[in-house]
């Protein structure tokens, strides 16, 4: 083992200001430190990832490297640069892009939901695709009610490996997206693990376990449910990756018009 993760101080690309990182050591459950079959190494680097919450503003290190990556990618779109993510949302054609959330960015949340072209949802199970259930638009990423060539921005953080079927996914993000559009994301990866594993199908709405059932965060909780582990074979296949953490990828893909990638 190396040295033990602990608190940093450092600046803050959501909020802007000097602030302590505090790193969390339980996030990653003794369960599914099995279910992976991860060493202490790699469980402590999953909870950097997971934790490292920003005093200020309460993003994680994970959120931090997607706003910066969606930072990045405005600024190639754009010409301008921001010094944080506060200051990016005051900035007039950043205001103007059609911008989708497809379930929370974690804190970063509480900055994007005063974006004036948001389109927030969440999954909730026994919801329909489109419903408004409690002051919150659901939406099934493997059929999203929005219409062709509609965002200019999609973004998903760790969602994607809780979708039953991933590829139906990419293609109706494609399909949304506006020609030139960008879908910015993270996934999980496993570093010990080269190629995608599938640990469950759903079959005619009945989920088909392959693997022994495994959950991110609450443990039994449905909407934490891991359909796919995704495999290092990621990093290769084309997804434009701009920044990533050993054990996530943390990127940028473009589209090209309506589910072009996928005819
Ligand atoms: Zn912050």
């Amino acid at each position: 083992m190396g040295q033990p993760q602990t608190d940093e101080t450092c600046q803050c690309v959501v909020c802007g200001r000097e602030a302590v990182f505090h790193f969390d050591p339980t996030i990653i459950t003794p369960q599914l430190k099995e279910a992976w079959g991860i060493s202490d190494r790699l469980a402590e680097a999953f909870n950097r990832k997971e934790s490292m919450f920003c005093s200020n503003c309460g993003c994680s290190l994970r959120i931090r490297r997607l706003a910066a990556v969606l930072m990045q990618t405005f600024s190639e779109i754009s010409g301008l640069s921001c010094k944080s993510f506060a200051e990016l949302l005051e900035n007039k054609e950043f205001r103007d892009l059609k911008i989708a959330e497809i379930n929370a960015c974690g804190a970063l949340h509480s900055y994007l939901k005063d974006h004036p072209n948001l389109h927030y949802s969440e999954w909730l199970p026994h919801t329909e695709p489109g419903e408004v259930y409690a002051g919150v638009r659901c939406e099934d990423l493997q059929c999203l009610t929005y219409s062709n060539n509609f965002f200019d921005i999609i973004l998903t953080s760790e969602t994607l490996e809780h979708v039953p079927d991933p590829g139906k996914a990419w293609q109706e993000i494609f399909r949304t997206l506006k020609d030139g559009g960008y879908h910015i994301f993270t996934i999980p990866v496993l570093p010990s693990q080269p190629t995608t594993v599938k640990r469950a199908n759903l079959v005619d709405g009945k989920r088909d376990n392959l693997l022994a059932a495994a959950y991110h965060g609450a443990w039994g909780s449905e909407n934490m449910f891991v359909y796919t582990d995704f495999g290092m074979e990621q990093k290769s296949a084309g997804l434009g990756v701009w920044r990533r953490l050993r054990e996530s990828i943390i990127g940028a893909h473009r589209g090209f018009g309506s589910g072009s990638r996928y005819r």
